[in-house]
């Protein structure tokens, strides 16, 4: 059971700022209410940051009076345009907002905003468990007003819209992702009825813009097991229209009796093995993206069976255009998924074949400072169920990591710049920016990451030298 003590409640709002809203509210002689995340977190014993406060009246003239008793202490700002302030004061942020009615059209999730009761506020909220009001006023003090009973949805572990869904996810479609990303994040069922009416809905997700659906794909995939939401998702028909390429990870095909894994399936699996490790938001991007190719490249082969050539290159390849339909970041953190991608085949590999040093020095090379991310990637990724096989990849890539512990201290390969600079080169030899300054230079990258040279300047000088004469170069006076 959630319920706590009325005691409890009163020590969540024993903070200095809830009694000085108080104070202002009774004195503008309007009612005031925390409201949403903040109260249902209090009845799950969760750390809450955000502080909504709700008033039956100017929300912004209660903001102000907030501030002038709290003094310089704390910093307040307006945001006349959306009727909404919000006061700071050391590390609390308390937005304020007047009780609201809305009414929606149905090309838009920009309602028409009308001053309303805190029953017409908690109307349009998203769900029974965000719906829930404490009262701040003196006479009422803690008071829980929760007319849709979320606490006991709260006990239940339930998703449920608190007017009929259709109409709170037809108003703002946006609130069918949140549904699947507050299940996700708390590990809670969405009611039957609410789910039915995401199927129903799914289609008016086309008016949310694609960067408050990628916020909330990013929640869901740092949610502690980020397959409850990929699966909801999936199975309420969204997930085919806002990620079609995860979608078509879907299934099985068999032939001759063979059938290949189901690639959705695996995905999810690795997500979620992959969470247990790591909260990097874009190494968990990287597990849900890291076989988005297989079904662009499956091939049947009668002598292999299927084959899935070549899907970490691809796939790396079909990052960008995933990322910039989806408006997540075109930098450095696109760099790095792609980066995983496109490795993730590599320490299998290697662990496949003997275990040689080039190759590990090779794999440092290339993978550079994320190596310790793509080897968490790439032991997430074992699923298989044969325990033969598990014990063998994982005594494997025990391997791999010792070795790259040895080679690291020894060669320093991590952050490799070869010591030998092709502007150098081309001093040496007199040459302008051309096709031999590269060979040099790549040869001697060769020589040091294969174990011919150490990597040191003398030894890339003198193996410089002799690759040069051979090219039929010499040095200028
Ligand atoms: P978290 O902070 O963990 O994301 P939260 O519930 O505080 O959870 P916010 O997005 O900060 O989420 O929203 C605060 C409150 O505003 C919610 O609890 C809910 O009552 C209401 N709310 C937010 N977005 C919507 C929406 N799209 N439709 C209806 N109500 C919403």
């Amino acid at each position: 059971m959630l319920r706590i003590e009325e005691k409890q409640i009163k020590e969540h709002l024993s903070a200095k700022a809830f009694r000085i809203v108080s104070e202002a509210a009774d004195e503008l002689q309007i009612e005031a209410y925390v409201i949403g995340g903040f109260v249902r977190d209090i009845f799950l014993r969760r750390p809450s940051k955000d502080i909504d406060i709700v008033a039956v009246g100017s929300g912004i003239e209660l903001a102000k009076a907030v501030a002038r008793k709290l003094g310089n202490k704390s910093h307040l700002s307006v945001f006349k345009n959306f009727g909404t302030a919000q006061v700071k004061m050391n590390d609390i942020e308390l937005e304020f907002v007047g009780a609201r009615k809305e009414s929606y059209h149905r090309d838009s999730r920009k309602p028409v905003v009308e001053d309303g009761t805190l029953e017409d506020d908690q109307n349009r909220r998203d769900f029974t468990i965000n719906a829930m009001a404490l009262c701040l006023n003196a006479e009422r003090y803690g008071e829980l007003v929760d007319p849709f009973d979320g606490l006991y949805d709260l006990d239940n572990q339930i998703i449920r819209t608190p007017l009929s869904p259709d109409i709170t996810f037809s108003d703002d479609p946006l609130r069918m992702m949140r549904a699947v990303r507050f299940a996700a994040q708390l590990g809670f069922y969405i009611d039957p009825d609410t789910f039915d009416a995401i199927g129903r809905n799914k289609d008016r997700i086309e008016i949310i813009s694609k960067e408050r659906i990628s916020d909330e794909l990013n929640k869901i995939i740092l949610s502690p097991k980020p397959s409850i939401g990929f699966e909801l998702l999936e199975r309420s028909g969204l997930l085919e229209l806002i990620f079609p390429e995860l979608y078509a990870l879907k299934g099985v095909e068999t032939r001759e009796g063979i059938g290949h894994k189901d690639n959705f399936a695996h995905t999810l699996m690795v997500l979620d093995k992959l969470s247990k490790t790591s909260d990097n938001l874009w190494l968990r991007w990287s597990a849900l993206l890291h076989d988005i190719a297989k079904p662009a490249t499956k091939r049947w082969d009668n002598r292999l069976g299927w084959t899935f050539h070549n899907h970490n290159f691809i796939g790396e390849k079909m990052l960008p255009g995933i990322f910039r339909r989806m408006k997540l970041p075109m930098n450095e953190k696109m760099k790095y998924v792609q980066k995983m991608v496109g490795l993730h085949m590599r320490p299998i590999a290697l662990s496949d074949d003997e275990v040689t040093d080039s190759a590990v020095r090779r794999l440092l090379f290339d993978a550079g400072d994320d190596i310790d991310d793509l080897m968490l990637l790439c032991e997430a990724d074992i699923t298989s169920k044969n325990p033969e096989k598990v014990r063998r990849f994982l005594h494997n890539f025990r391997l791999v990591r010792e070795k790259l512990a040895d080679i690291e201290e020894k060669d320093r390969i991590r952050n490799f710049q070869p010591p030998i600079t092709g502007e150098y080169i081309m001093d040496v030899f007199g040459l302008p920016p051309s096709k031999p300054v590269g060979l040099i230079k790549e040869a001697i990258k060769n020589a040091i990451l294969d174990g011919v040279i150490p990597n040191e300047y003398e030894a890339a000088r003198a193996f410089m030298m002799e690759r040069a004469e051979k090219m039929g170069l010499k040095p200028v006076e």
